[in-house]
Parts: C-alpha cells; structure tokens; sequence
C-alpha cells in the first residue's frame, strides 16, 4: 500500500467513526419522542438531538481541515501551509462554538421531516405496540440517515472548498467504500477543477446515509481513480 493510499483510509476511517459516534449518541435521545403524543415531545427531542449533530458537523470539517493539510504537506513539503484552521469542537477552549445560523435551522427542520413528521405521517389508527415499535424503529432510522448526511456533507463541502481555493490542488477523488450502495460506487472518481461547476459540485454531494469521502488530487491525477 502506498503512503498516500495509507493516509487517505486513515481518513476515511476517521471520517466514518465520527458518524458511528453521531449515530450512537443519538440513539438513546430518540427515547425522549412518545409516539402517542409527538407534537407534545418534538420540541424536547429537537433540543437534544441538535447539539450532538452540531458537533457532527463541525468535526468532520476539523478532521477534514486537518488531512487537508497534512496530505498537502507530505505531497507539498515545499509550499506554504495554507493557513485556514477549522475550530476543534472537542477543544478546550471551543465550547461556544457552533455552527452557523442556516446549518442550525437545516438541521431542524431535516430531522423533524425525517424524524416525527415522518411516523405521525405513516401511525395509523389501529397500530398494535409491535406496529408502533417497528415503525419508531424506521423513524429512528430515517432521521439517523439524515444526520448521517449533514455530518459527512459537512466534510466533503469543506474538502471540495479547500481544493477549489487551493492553487496546488488539481480536483479531488470521490472514495466510496466497500460497502457503499451502487449509486456512490458509481459515483466514485476523479472531480477536476476544469471540470463544469456543476460536475464539481455534485461530485460532493451525498445522499441519507452516505459515508462517501473525498480527497484532494496533487499532482499525479490516476493514483487514486485506480481503486
Ligand atoms: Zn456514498
């Protein structure tokens, strides 16, 4: 294996543990919803769940902030470091930092459509308490993947807007995993900065539980489409 193979699974590899780690904080918290009375428990399960996605998203942007530079640096020693630091959410001194306004309302509203609205929207009348169950356990499900998603776009946003402000960045490659759905494993490959913009940007872009990464292309554009 090559270094630059090494260091790219490591990052996947960190990449998909932060969304384990999302998906393990916010299982308990789905308990605060009572699915006989949802428009009474919404609100309290929101402010529960916001934070731990909150967090999500800001340390996958820190993590892929990191391995940006740091793959910059093994292919660049030469350049100048590109002097853009991502807060550390788990920091000591980063406790108040949160995300932006517009990522706080996307949040909530993308968890209460996948979350409550969602099993308000499929409870029928005469559910047994196993019926309920199963369908709490998709809702849970849904919402999980919708996390998922906003944690991991949080990554490939920053990665796709460090490669495109970088001079010495050519495009970046989309690595999708071994057990990604058909479409990622499609969509896996090589992104150009001469690429159209809309090509550019969907390269980034994942769906409800995608754990897609990508990483940035110096120099030498086959190595990474290989695998
Ligand atoms: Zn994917």
């Amino acid at each position: 294996m090559s270094w630059q193979q090494a260091l790219v699974d490591n990052y996947h590899a960190d990449q998909r543990a932060i969304a384990r780690r999302v998906v393990s904080e916010l299982a308990p918290l789905w308990n605060l919803l009572d699915p006989h009375d949802l428009k009474g428990t919404t609100a309290q399960w929101l402010k529960a769940v916001r934070p731990v996605i909150e967090r999500g998203i800001l340390l996958s942007q820190y993590v892929a902030g990191e391995f940006y530079q740091r793959y910059r640096t093994a292919h660049h020693p030469e350049a100048e470091p590109l002097g853009i630091d991502f807060p550390d959410p788990l920091g000591v001194f980063t406790d108040q930092v949160i995300p932006d306004r517009d990522t706080r309302l996307r949040i909530m509203v993308a968890q209460k459509v996948t979350g409550p609205v969602w099993v308000a929207k499929h409870s029928l009348p005469d559910m047994t308490p196993d019926d309920i169950n199963e369908l709490m356990y998709k809702g849970f499900s849904k919402s999980t993947g919708s996390a998922i998603r906003m944690v991991m776009n949080s990554a490939r946003h920053t990665m796709a807007l460090l490669v495109e402000s970088d001079p010495l960045a050519k495009g970046y490659a989309r690595i999708a995993g071994q057990t990604a759905c058909g479409d990622c494993k499609a969509k896996e490959g090589v992104y150009l900065k001469t690429d159209s913009d809309r090509k550019f940007d969907w390269g980034s872009v994942g769906h409800d539980f995608c754990r897609c990464v990508i990483v940035p292309i110096f120099g030498e554009i086959s190595t990474e489409s290989d695998n």
